[in-house]
């Protein structure tokens, strides 16, 4: 990872260990310096899937910045006395960037999310965030990545933000990111909040750490992807063991 934030290993993937502010701070003097970075904000779920898939682990080891979204993280960190300050969310990062691109006369590139999804953040970009430049924005729905990259190197925007879930959307950026030097970030189901179609959890869950419910509630489906989690925790614990013993 090319910066200088301090890092915290969680199953053998290097998180950034910052707070929110700073890491803002961060990506908004990357983007001034016009640098080409790749942020992936990771929960236990995508810990597991590079575990198992050695490929988008290594892509994961190509990103600038790993952040801890997802409460899962931040406990992984406590159980192995590696602590990390906070979440750092693909949403709340997005919607941090957007207010600051909207400030700042900056240009994004959406893609990502199904038609009437994107349809709805677009007309919400005119409304809510009017003086971004909205260089162009396709939906996730598509066979070859050809048109979208065109468009993003004739138009080289200050952000690309990927809404095409893991692992799609890192492999689309590691693939594609050398056509323009922005900010590449996978940010999952964020359009869909963005949207409207779906609710983030109110601040009382999130402060409670209990988000994940929420979204449960919400999307009862996600309940086989959120088996992920004991799983997850087991290998914690597994790797708290081998730690303590090394030392011995
Ligand atoms: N999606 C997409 N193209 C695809 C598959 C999914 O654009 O081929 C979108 C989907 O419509 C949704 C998002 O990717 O908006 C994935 O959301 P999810 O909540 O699963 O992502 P997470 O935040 O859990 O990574």
């Amino acid at each position: 990872m090319s910066n200088n934030f301090k890092k915290t290993t969680i199953l053998d993937i290097e998180f950034i260990n910052t707070t929110n502010a700073n890491f803002l701070a961060q990506i908004k003097s990357d983007s001034l310096a016009r640098k080409n970075r790749f942020i992936v904000t990771a929960n236990p779920e995508i810990v597991l899937f590079a575990r198992q898939h050695l490929d988008y682990k290594k892509i994961l080891s190509q990103a600038d910045y790993v952040t801890p979204d997802g409460i899962g993280i931040i406990k992984g960190g406590a159980i192995l006395g590696t602590p990390l300050p906070e979440r750092i969310t693909g949403f709340d990062t997005l919607t941090s960037l957007l207010e600051w691109a909207n400030s700042h006369h900056k240009s994004i590139y959406l893609v990502g999310a199904a038609e009437p999804v994107i349809q709805k953040v677009v007309t919400k970009m005119d409304t809510d965030y009017p003086n971004i430049n909205l260089v162009g924005f396709h939906n996730g729905y598509f066979k070859d990545d050809h048109e979208i990259v065109a468009k993003i190197k004739a138009t080289q925007p200050d952000f690309v933000f990927v809404a095409t879930g893991f692992p799609n959307q890192e492999a689309f950026i590691q693939r594609n990111r050398h056509v323009s030097d922005s900010i590449w970030m996978g940010v999952g189901g964020s359009f869909d909040v963005l949207a409207g179609n779906v609710n983030r959890a109110p601040q009382f869950w999130q402060d409670h750490h209990v988000e994940w419910l929420y979204r449960l509630f919400q999307e009862p489906t996600r309940f086989i992807r959120m088996l992920a989690i004991p799983h997850y925790l087991f290998l914690i614990y597994k790797e708290k063991f081998s730690r303590r013993k090394k030392k011995n």
